[in-house]
């Protein structure tokens, strides 16, 4: 039995309110030993739960599921999806459950969600549970990306449960309290779709619209203008992850919000040497989601988001397909826009001149080439903008530094041609390429101190150096180093 916690989370849930076939009311399973390991405090705070509550032993209980708060009306989110290209007309929550939602300081709803507590009629042969390794990297690396400004779903918490859940080896269960803005995905609107359910489909639609959209209610076609929307926010974020880095791993359709956040950090990876054809997830054996495939891979995704949209879009089928063809058309386009824009401001250039996509391919290709750390490389880049004497730690990165000369030759005369202050171009490139991103070694690094030692020093520690990842931050210096040959991180796993 889960003990009922008196009122201290503010909820206002209106998924809830949906018809039942969108969901499963469920509760948490209680654990047998809850022990909290983190708590975002400032997250807290922006919800309007005080976070000394949610640290102590009635928040705790919460976020273990052994409690269920006053105002919670925790249910498992029905859900299909496309895995890795087949398609699954049934997964949904299968060790989540939704608590409730709650309107922030800011105005803003968002979802509170437990990760890995307990079975729920989704969970097909799952145990419903999450081992402590995946809780710990989709906290660090989900509060590093809001961090770096990336829209992504937040970490409230993460406790131990004091039992083992057995996946190769017996490991620690770990509870992750996950917020988001809400936890719709493209694969709930292909739940519907793939019934046939246009109902289903419009009232999900009605509900992104009031809940994300409300402007486009207004809109001549509603439901067109939220498949450009969820396009454009989509385009812009792939070019975010590109921008740093990021590999999610696993972009099936239903780890593909549609409030555009990055969602579900599973055997998600971070670039050390720059290579478009990196894979990191074990899972993904033919690197379908390698790096340099996420644009494609997303819009594949938006092409079945409309597919499911398409009773909306208009009354013949036929219409319906020439306008998603033509809506999603504005795919590429926006995707470049924000990317390329990107690959500007990572080069300190402030102006547009046609000559720029080849300087920054240029770069690209060299640092391929050389095996060039891609963090590094442009973090450095803002010391080079002050002068040639930053050159040295820049040309050290490169296999055959001669490259980087050429390339840094061209770069400086492009510079010229927009004169700025170097300290202010220096300082504009500084924030937007970070010095610290979650290195897969030192992610890899804090769950073995967490699981072999029960240390979580490690895990704190890498936690708050990642919270300001545009500072210098001096005293975490060998945060920001790529991984020795030694500790160089070649494979992750979902380890559900
Ligand atoms: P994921 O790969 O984590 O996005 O999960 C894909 C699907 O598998 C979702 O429906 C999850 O809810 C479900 N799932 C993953 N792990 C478990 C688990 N341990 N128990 C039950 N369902 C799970
Ligand atoms: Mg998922």
């Amino acid at each position: 039995m889960t003990a009922a916690i008196p009122f201290a989370i503010p909820f206002t849930n209106t998924y809830a309110r949906l018809p039942e076939r969108f969901f499963a009311p469920v509760a948490p399973t209680p654990v047998a030993a809850p022990r909290l390991i983190r708590v975002n405090r400032d997250l807290a705070g922006l919800l309007g739960i005080d976070p000394d509550w949610l640290a102590g032993p009635e928040g705790v209980a919460v976020l273990a599921g052994n409690g269920v708060p006053e105002g919670a009306e925790p249910l498992a989110m029905a859900y299909a999806g496309h895995q890795f290209g087949n398609r699954v007309p049934q997964l949904g929550d299968g060790r989540a459950i939704l608590l409730g939602e709650v309107i922030g300081r800011d105005g803003l709803r968002r979802d509170i969600q437990l990760k890995g507590s307990g079975p729920t009629p989704f969970s097909r042969r799952g145990d419903g549970r999450a081992a402590l390794g995946p809780v710990l990297r989709e906290y660090a690396v989900s509060e590093a990306m809001a961090a770096l400004g990336i829209p992504t779903t937040r970490a409230l918490a993460a406790v131990l449960t004091g039992e083992t859940v057995q996946r190769e080896t017996a490991l620690p269960g770990g509870v992750l309290a996950r917020v988001a803005s809400s936890h719709i995905r493209v694969g709930t609107f292909q739940f519907f779709a793939m019934r046939g359910d246009v109902d289903g489909v419009r009232a999900l639609a009605d509900h992104v619209i009031g809940r994300h959209d409300p402007d486009l209610a207004q809109a001549e076609n509603p439901y067109r203008a939220l498949l450009t929307r969820v396009i454009e926010r989509q385009a812009d974020l792939v070019a975010r992850w590109l921008l740093v880095g990021f590999i999610h791993g696993v972009m099936n359709t239903d780890n593909c919000a549609v409030s555009g956040e990055t969602i579900d950090f599973g055997p998600c990876a971070f670039l050390d040497a720059y290579d478009p054809a990196a894979v990191f997830s074990a899972i993904d054996e033919n690197g379908r989601y390698a790096y340099g495939n996420q644009p494609g891979i997303l819009h594949w995704n938006l092409t079945r988001f409309a597919e499911a949209l398409l009773p909306l879009l208009a009354p013949e089928t036929e219409d319906g397909i020439a306008v998603a063809q033509d809506l999603l058309a504005a795919f590429g386009p926006r995707f470049e826009a924000a990317y390329y824009g990107g690959l500007r401001a990572k080069l300190g250039l402030a102006t547009v001149r046609d000559e720029d996509l080849e300087l920054a391919g240029a770069l690209l290709q060299a640092m391929s080439a050389n095996r060039a750390d891609f963090t590094l490389t442009f973090r450095r880049l803002g010391d080079a903008a002050l002068g040639p004497e930053g050159d040295a730690a820049l040309r050290a990165l490169f296999a055959d530094p001669a490259a980087y000369d050429a390339w840094a030759t061209r770069w400086r005369a492009r510079l010229a041609a927009e004169p700025m202050d170097p300290a202010a171009r220096r300082a504009a490139m500084n924030g937007v390429n970070p010095a610290f991103i979650p290195r897969n070694h030192r992610v890899e690094a804090v769950i073995e101190a967490a699981i072999a030692r029960d240390d979580f020093a490690p895990f704190h520690e890498l936690v708050t150096v990642l919270a300001r990842p545009y500072d210098d931050q001096p005293a975490f210096a060998a945060y920001a180093e790529p991984p020795q040959a030694h500790e160089r991180v070649l494979r992750t796993f979902c380890g559900t």
